[in-house]
């Protein structure tokens, strides 16, 4: 069953009187148990659908409409999958106690990797799940992989009895669903032999792999479960001359890199990153691959649109990591703009100082000499500081705009 938070105004649902509250039971005779059951069961044109309003009473509504006209209803948020594993380098269990609870929820949900693009690890899965995976064609799904070696995995995830991922991805591929993967990198743990045969199994299973993503294990002053080594410079320097091996046969054979080292593993190496060429459609820029590239694209593409500022003094606040790379592209702003750009440089004082990315940083690393946000709203911090505070994208954003004309 799932329950309408909606209706839209002069909407097909509104005409039949379906209220905020109304449940919908079934749709052409098949029981709706989630947003993935109505958006789908509702493609057909003809639809009977059996509800319950809120005052108990159960109904049918009959209707015919036209291809795509929507029915004009929003549903309540789906209840959340919750996560079987305990992975030692889980992020959440290196949370700080104290944050809101939404935040501790360990999902792991392949509708809503469907939906939203979250990576699952599909250990909780079940062969109904699989049947709606195939029979709704849910594709492309985004997948924690972590390592194809069931031995490797098992401990990985924390989980005896995490099922076989080769299995359910040979599975899913062979009914036509694609998928991104992912891999985190335990040093010791997956890198290395196990690396090289999560590369080799996923390069196999042929055009059904979209992308791969190597990333290293990111873990904070709170990550309590985590018994393995930290990521150092040479380990990251060894898994990306692994990785890079096998995007440039990708490159050869299949004419894209196809597996990709994330940002933070380059950072960590302390190599230079790839330019634009070398991640095509930036499939997996969410999940930090190509992010800085694409910064650095736009940031080129928008400096003749941004309006001159000469003489303001514009703070540009970031986290550790990111900071050898913000200081090239503020000098192409200062040129750009006339402005004078001064770069603050925040420690994370949530997470502490092993957590370096600037979308981590959170509202009381902002004083006098820098800037972000926790469970401080936005309003709060530029109440709690003397200057005006404009979170942007990319700069450019910010910058062109007349309207922000009095930054400093
Ligand atoms: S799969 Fe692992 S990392 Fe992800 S939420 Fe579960 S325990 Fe945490």
């Amino acid at each position: 069953m799932v329950k309408v938070s909606r209706v839209e105004e002069k909407s097909i649902a509104e005409e039949l009187g379906i209220q905020p509250g109304t449940e919908l039971l079934t749709v052409n005779g098949r029981p709706v148990a989630d947003f993935l059951d109505w958006e789908f069961l509702t493609a057909d044109e003809e639809l009977v659908i059996e509800a319950r309003q809120p005052d108990g009473e159960d109904v049918i509504y009959e209707l015919e409409r036209l291809d795509g006209e929507p029915l004009g209803i929003s549903l309540q948020p789906p209840s959340v999958r919750r996560c079987a594993n305990k992975c030692e380098f889980c992020f959440i269990e290196g949370l700080p106690p104290g944050l809101r609870k939404p935040l501790y929820i360990r999902d792991d949900d392949y509708r809503l990797s469907f939906a939203y693009g979250n990576f699952a690890t599909l250990s909780n899965v079940k062969e109904r799940d699989i049947e709606r995976i195939l029979e709704y064609r849910l594709s492309p799904l985004y997948v924690s992989v972590h390592a194809t070696n069931h031995e490797a995995r098992k401990i990985l995830l924390n989980n005896q009895r995490v099922p076989d991922i080769k299995a359910q991805l040979s599975r899913l591929t062979e009914g036509g669903i694609q998928f991104h993967a992912q891999m985190v990198i335990v040093p010791g743990l997956n890198d290395e032999e196990v690396l090289e045969e999560s590369l080799t199994d996923l390069w196999n299973m042929g055009d059904a792999v979209l992308s791969a993503a190597v990333v290293p294990v990111g873990l904070t002053q709170f990550s309590h479960l985590y018994t393995g080594k930290g990521m150092d410079r040479d380990t990251a320097r060894t898994i990306l001359i692994q990785v890079e091996r096998w995007g440039e046969r990708a490159n050869r054979e299949r004419g894209q890199t196809w597996v990709f080292g994330s940002d933070e593993l380059y950072m960590l190496a302390e190599r230079e990153l790839p330019g634009a060429e070398h991640y095509g459609e930036f499939a997996q820029i969410e999940n930090g691959v190509g992010s800085v590239t694409s910064l650095r694209m736009r940031v080129s593409q928008g400096l003749g649109r941004v309006v001159r500022r000469d003489g303001q003094r514009i703070g540009v606040v970031t986290g550790l990591a990111m900071a050898p790379v913000m200081e090239p592209l503020l000098e192409h702003l200062r040129e750009a703009s006339g402005a004078d750009f001064k770069l603050i440089v925040a420690q994370n004082s949530l997470f502490g100082p092993t957590i370096t990315t600037a979308g981590l940083l959170v509202g009381k690393d902002i004083n006098e000499d820098g800037i972000f946000l926790d469970d401080y709203t936005l309003e709060a911090v530029r109440e709690s500081l003397p200057m005006p505070i404009f979170p942007s994208y990319d700069f450019i954003d910010v910058l062109e705009s007349e309207s922000s004309g009095v930054l400093a």
